[in-house]
């Protein structure tokens, strides 16, 4: 391990040889509890045997075909698959391979579509390290840090973090509403505007909703000046929040959606949906790259939703998040260090505070090591780390969160 960059930092100890399930292991026979699904891709659990037999058979007859030079039968048919899924008029589907990527895809097509320079994204929101979708990301400084200037032609909007604002959620809608009204009157005109990029739960920034008025809210705008809503669904998609998209929790539909993690079960695939009507108007051919849609993780991705579909991985997500967040509103109950439960489904965090309102990350540090340590792993996010995130697979078990609970409640008692 000593050639590994220091650039590349690890927020546990542990060296992880194999998974299963809700399990990783290590090379001596330890094992963790993983409610980290390495941040929200291994949905299926470890190794799925399904998405296991799918790959290795797959593996053995075409690994590269590509998508540049010829098409492949995943591939076509893992998009007549995801149009299932997607909302009514998104019927075109382009791959890459990570987050990111189909971020910038998702701005290219924006901007050469709508012929308009300028994004509006939100504050807290997280996109991406690469350049495009570090410019949309304000989740915190460390991604933009030495890397700027960023690109140009784009405007943070505030998200309604009514916690953090110390506000009601309908008073913090309507001052955010306001504000991005303001926006558009003094640095970002509307008319200027390609593309309005969102989280509808936020991620890496501690797990916030945006709440069905604030979604409605910017539909609206967009639909008045010919804006388009992207829905970056890439950590808070493909079921984990209780409905297959997390947008469709707010009843509005995205002109563009972006998937990515969940999507492959930990293989490298990601894409953006959109109408044809609106991919017709980018330039054929600007879009693409080496590897997207490798065929072996269009084959995972096909068993992936096989498993999604046949095991109703989407309500349970629904139900099971629903015991996991009463068994912590029990323990905030009994520890002033929850300050905050947020999130849907199975992707939760909580707010952990010295005093009320007083992000406490190096408590929420000591938290996670002491779960590491007695054989749970489990990561932070929060612009000071303070957010304790809950994101186990979608199979996991209900004695699995029982243990987990327990886990992390010893840790409360003794940190
Ligand atoms: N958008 C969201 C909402 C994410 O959570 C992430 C990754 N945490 C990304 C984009 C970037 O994805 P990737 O790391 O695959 O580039």
């Amino acid at each position: 391990m000593s050639h590994l960059s220091p650039l590349l930092v690890q927020s546990s100890g542990i060296c992880a040889e194999r998974g299963e399930g809700s399990w990783l292991y290590d090379q001596d026979g330890n094992r963790w509890l993983d409610f980290t699904s390495g941040i929200g891709v291994t949905s299926t659990g470890h190794c799925h045997p399904k998405v296991v037999a799918a790959a290795q058979a797959q593996v053995a007859k075409l690994v590269h075909a590509q998508y540049a030079t010829v098409t492949h039968p995943n591939m076509l048919t893992l998009t007549d698959r995801l149009y299932e899924h997607l909302p009514k008029g998104l019927d075109a589907v382009a791959f890459s391979n990570s987050g990111s990527e189909s971020v910038e895809a998702a701005v290219r097509l924006a901007r050469q579509a709508t012929g308009r320079p300028n994004l509006i994204a939100f504050r807290g929101g997280f996109h991406g390290r690469t350049l495009a979708a570090a410019s949309l990301t304000t989740s915190t400084s460390k991604v933009r840090t030495g890397w700027q200037p960023l690109m140009a032609g784009v405007s943070i909007a505030p998200f309604p973090h009514a916690y953090r604002y110390k506000q009601d959620m309908d008073t913090c809608v309507a001052d955010c509403l306001h504000e991005l009204d303001h926006i558009f009157a003094t640095e970002c005109n509307p008319a200027d505007t390609a593309a309005m990029i969102i989280e509808p739960v936020q991620g890496e920034y501690g797990y916030y909703p945006a709440g069905q008025a604030f979604m409605q809210g910017l539909r609206e705008r967009c639909d008045k000046h010919g804006i388009l809503l992207i829905a970056d669904e890439i950590q808070a998609g493909y079921g984990r929040t209780g409905k297959f998209w997390s947008h469709e929790h707010f009843a509005v539909k995205p002109d563009m959606i972006i998937t990515a993690k969940g999507l492959a079960s930990g293989y490298p695939l990601s894409a953006i949906a959109a109408s044809k009507a609106l991919m017709n108007h980018g330039y054929p051919g600007s879009q693409g790259g080496t590897y997207g849609a490798n065929a072996v993780a269009c084959a995972a991705t096909l068993a992936t939703l096989d498993v999604i579909e046949n095991e109703q991985l989407v309500s349970r997500a629904d139900t099971l998040g629903s015991k996991l967040r009463q068994q912590l509103e029990a323990l905030q109950k009994q520890h002033d260090c929850i300050d905050e439960i947020r999130g849907m489904g199975l992707m939760l965090g909580l707010e952990i505070v010295s005093a009320p309102h007083t992000p406490d990350g190096d408590r929420a540090a000591r938290l996670i090591k002491h779960c590491e340590t007695n054989g749970m792993l489990m990561l932070r996010c929060g612009s000071q780390g303070q957010v304790v995130r809950w994101l186990p697979p979608l199979t996991v078990s209900e004695a699995e969160i029982d243990k987990a609970v327990e886990l992390f409640a010893a840790a409360l008692k003794e940190t």
